[in-house]
């Protein structure tokens, strides 16, 4: 027999979306016809749009041509296809801050914080904004990177957890925090919806710099800042250059939650101690673990990253954000403090004094509506509950009408 991994022993409690699958499962076997309603996952519910899909429908019927053929990337034409993707990233999401060939493509933000892990391995010490979207330390104890599980404490011993309440605005406060190697931080966050300002950034970079650590940014929802002068990008801020790593994906703005296309931005600038490039170890890390994302992704990406598919993705990002304007209004109604769903499609409520396994079950069996509990983000999630904004309107409508009515 082969040893465990015992690494991957050591995770915790399985992972939350696994967990709330069975309590869903737990009250349909109660209540067969009850209509449940999903303002849990973050999981995108809008076909794609128009422009998106003729540009895929006509690469795609290529693809069955000797001409149009393309394999792995090394070829001429793939080639041309990824450059005209990395040109677009660069100056119609990035308005130019960003070079082309800073720009590694992949299939999603989540799949490059996985190999993430493998770029700095199992010596390294880590930040995460507590609570926190659970794949920052899920991978890192994958990797070995995080000490024993205190059981005690219920976290690991080698996590700088950095308390994000709403105290500080549910930003860490780095005068308190400890000096780790790779700083996580998610903005607009998920899954209390805050989101960095400039000011706040500007700080993170200068201790980011005073310390010599990597910021991992996860810029996941950019596309969902709505208000002026707030960044979507750590490289807005001086001095990110030399200190972050950003990730980001069409996911949630564009509906690729299910296309896959996402990317990672390692600047020129940024270094090992040893003064080797970060970003020449990522494309040997990418080259070695990764053979490119979907030639089929690229062409949709191509397609939402012109003039009229960002367009339409705004109408679909303003179409969650009615949602979340929605769920927030409503839960405002009945007297329930909300953070979030501004700027981030994420609302987060505050329960004080209330367990948030206890809420989303009491949600859920009243309601028969689907959240997700604070606590399953991390210790500081306790007493909140996070509604997403992803869904149908009338759904939504619905499950914010049955809340005023049961809760
Ligand atoms: N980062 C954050 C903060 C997320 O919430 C998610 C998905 O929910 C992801 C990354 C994953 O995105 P992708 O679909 O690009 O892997």
């Amino acid at each position: 027999m082969v040893k465990r991994n015992e690494n991957i022993a050591k995770l915790q409690a399985g992972y939350l979306f696994p967990e709330i699958g069975r309590r869903k499962k737990a009250l349909l076997e109660k209540e067969p016809d009850a209509k449940l309603i999903s303002l849990g996952i973050g999981n995108t519910t809008e076909p794609l749009s128009t422009h998106i899909v003729e540009g895929l429908n006509k690469e795609v019927t290529k693809l069955g041509t000797p001409e149009g053929y393309t394999g792995y990337d090394d070829d001429a034409q793939a080639q041309a296809f990824l450059d005209k993707l990395k040109s677009r990233i660069s100056k119609n999401w990035y308005n130019d801050i960003i070079s082309p060939d800073e720009i590694i493509v992949s299939d999603g933000s989540k799949p490059d914080c996985g190999r993430l892990f493998f770029l700095f391995g199992s010596d390294v010490s880590i930040a995460v904004q507590d609570p926190a979207y659970p794949v920052y330390v899920d991978g890192s104890v994958m990797i070995g990177a995080t000490g024993k599980y205190n059981s005690d404490t219920e976290e690991f011993n080698d996590i700088e957890y950095m308390r994000c309440t709403s105290e500080n605005d549910f930003f860490p406060d780095l005068s308190k925090a400890k000096r780790t190697d790779l700083i996580y931080i998610c903005s607009p966050n998920n899954p209390t919806g805050a989101v960095a300002t400039k000011e706040q950034l500007k700080e993170l970079v200068n201790f980011a710099k005073k310390n010599s650590s990597i910021i991992i940014f996860d810029a996941a929802y950019s596309e969902f800042i709505k208000e002026k002068g707030l960044p979507r990008s750590i490289f807005e801020i001086e001095g990110a250059r030399e200190c972050a790593i950003e990730v980001s994906s069409l996911s949630k703005p564009a509906g690729f939650t299910g296309v896959r296309l996402g990317w990672t931005i390692v600047p020129k600038e940024l270094k090992f101690d040893d003064g080797e490039s970060v970003g020449k170890d990522w494309q040997r890390v990418m080259g070695t673990l990764f053979n490119g994302s979907s030639n089929i992704a690229q062409w949709g990406a191509i397609a939402a990253l012109s003039e009229t598919g960002l367009s339409e993705i705004k109408e679909k990002v303003n179409y969650y954000m009615e949602n979340a304007k929605i769920i927030k209004d409503g839960l405002e109604g009945l007297g329930i403090k909300t953070f979030g769903g501004v700027n981030s499609p994420y609302i987060w409520a505050a329960f004080p004094g209330k367990k948030s396994w206890d809420v989303f079950e009491e949600i859920l069996t009243k309601a028969h509506v689907v959240t997700t509990p604070g606590a399953g983000f991390g210790k500081a999630g306790e007493g909140f509950v996070r509604f997403s904004a992803f869904g149908k309107t009338s759904d939504i409508k619905e499950a914010v009408k049955r809340l005023q009515e049961n809760l």
